[in-house]
């Protein structure tokens, strides 16, 4: 189990987190939502190790993450940034094997484990091709498929969708659920919040620094918790009628409506 509880974080002297606390089980699926600036990158930064200046504790199984040795680490977390450009010429077989690094393994499996990957991200046919010459959608996509071929317990996801066309947007998140049914616990800062209502299992809300609700997507919704986070957007909350979860309504006549 992944627990976090941070009392704060900082640049500088700037503090841009507060009182981020909560546990995410094995095969959960956490959208972290909220307004640009804040704090959700910061957040995921610190517990991939990534931003440093911050109090409180992030931890694996009861062991701190940041004391872990790296391969131990590595098993524990793996973490996409919000920048995938790439901009050297790396053959995309080379940067899904990077992430193979703390295993030891025959030249076959090793092989195999970036094929499975790439299959599962839709880049298989890309593996030759050099990373630097593909499309936005298409290098995030690559970096989602190295991400996970590290196998780690943990995947810190931040905007893993932003460059993505409504197919692979989608694909992808059903792709994040079946790793969630193998074990993998993903926790994704995102902009997506259909996507994120529809396939997400628990919400947390950053306000500011601060966490304004965390729980199940209906308990959220629920206790008005988008409403207060999108209060300035011009939308509704519905249910899907597919799959009666809750859902974003655009409603571009809501402010004379109300
Ligand atoms: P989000 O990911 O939700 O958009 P961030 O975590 O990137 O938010 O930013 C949180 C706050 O920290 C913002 O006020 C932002 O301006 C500030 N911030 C982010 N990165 C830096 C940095 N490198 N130096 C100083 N302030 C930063």
């Amino acid at each position: 189990m992944l627990t976090i509880d941070l009392k704060s974080a900082f640049y500088g002297n700037k503090q841009v987190l507060a009182d981020v606390g909560f546990k995410i089980q094995p095969g959960q699926l956490v959208a972290i939502l909220g307004d640009n600036g804040s704090g959700k990158t910061t957040l995921l930064k610190s517990i991939a190790g990534v931003h440093k200046t911050w109090q409180g504790k992030c931890q694996w199984d009861d062991k701190d993450l940041e004391a872990l040795p790296l391969l131990e680490r590595a098993s524990a977390i793996a973490y996409l940034s919000q920048t995938t450009q790439s901009n050297f010429p790396f053959q995309v077989r080379e940067i899904i094997t990077l992430a193979r690094f703390r295993f030891r393994e025959d030249s076959k499996t090793r092989d195999r484990m970036v094929l499975k990957a790439a299959e599962q991200f839709a880049v298989s046919d890309l593996l030759e091709r050099r990373a630097n010459e593909l499309s936005g959608g298409e290098q995030q996509r690559v970096m989602l498929a190295r991400v996970f071929a590290q196998e780690s317990a943990v995947a810190l996801l931040d905007e893993p969708t932003a460059h993505l066309d409504l197919s692979h947007r989608l694909a992808v998140f059903q792709s994040f659920r079946k790793l969630c049914g193998q074990g993998i616990s993903i926790l994704c800062a995102t902009h997506d919040l259909d996507a994120s209502l529809e396939y997400a299992d628990q919400l947390l809300l950053l306000q500011k620094g601060k966490p304004i609700d965390f729980g199940p997507v209906d308990e959220v919704v629920d206790r008005n918790g988008l409403t207060q986070l999108f209060r300035n957007a011009p939308v509704e909350w519905k249910r899907n009628p597919f799959s009666k979860r809750p859902q974003v309504v655009i409603h571009s006549s809501y402010e004379e409506k109300r």
